[in-house]
């Protein structure tokens, strides 16, 4: 049995803090293989300011050539319509249907997983690994555990290192014409300069 974590998210762009957060776990948890999936039209985020599908799977990419474990799917992107993780999830069971999946998230979505589509039935199909994205967070997350744990909900909580980066400030700084560096890979930084994203 393999151990595979799915990781969604707009990734717009994929920064140091969602590497730094899939790298945690699988130090943890040690996956097989960690899937990078961005998603079409998140279900949770305002799709405005959304690059295009190609671009930010472009940018995956390169982020998961460091990585031996990373791959990069367009499972969501492939996909019309929102894309809710249930979805991704059952699709993934087919075409894994003999391995433990896991679910990678930042404290945001773990705190307000209850919300999304079908979450019952998503929180039992999967084991939700989630961290804090900023100081002071474990204990909440680590109440929600408990709070999970009562309706048979799998998860585990890593103590990081956290590292406070959000898409939104990085595409801020680029619109403002201020160094953003050290907060995405380079090879990702290189994608963005070379194609001129962000810059209004
Ligand atoms: P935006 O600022 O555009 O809303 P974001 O930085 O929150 O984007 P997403 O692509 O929406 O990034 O996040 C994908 C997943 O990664 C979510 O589960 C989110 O909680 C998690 N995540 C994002 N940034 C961090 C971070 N700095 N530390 C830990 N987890 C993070």
């Amino acid at each position: 049995m393999k151990k595979i974590a799915l990781f969604g998210g707009a990734f717009n762009p994929i920064h140091q803090g969602h590497i730094n957060l899939a790298l945690c776990f699988d130090v943890r948890i040690k996956f097989n293989e960690i899937l990078l999936i961005p998603s079409h039209i998140s279900p949770h985020k305002d799709s405005s300011m959304l690059l295009s599908g190609e671009d930010r799977l472009a940018m995956c990419r390169l982020a998961a050539k460091d990585h031996a474990r990373f791959s990069v799917s367009d499972i969501e992107l492939r996909r019309e319509g929102k894309s809710f993780t249930f979805d991704t999830v059952c699709e993934l069971r087919q075409l894994y249907p003999d391995d433990k999946l896991y679910l990678i998230v930042g404290s945001d979505m773990f705190l307000s997983i209850d919300s999304w589509y079908r979450a019952q039935e998503l929180m039992h199909m999967i084991t939700i690994c989630a961290a804090a994205r900023e100081k002071g967070e474990y204990d909440q997350l680590i109440e929600k555990q408990l709070v999970l744990d009562t309706q048979g909900v799998k998860s585990v909580i890593c103590e990081i290192d956290e590292l406070p980066v959000s898409s939104t400030d990085i595409r801020r700084r680029l619109r403002e014409g201020l160094s953003v560096e050290g907060m995405l890979p380079s090879r990702v930084l290189d994608y963005i300069k070379a194609h001129r994203l962000y810059e209004s």
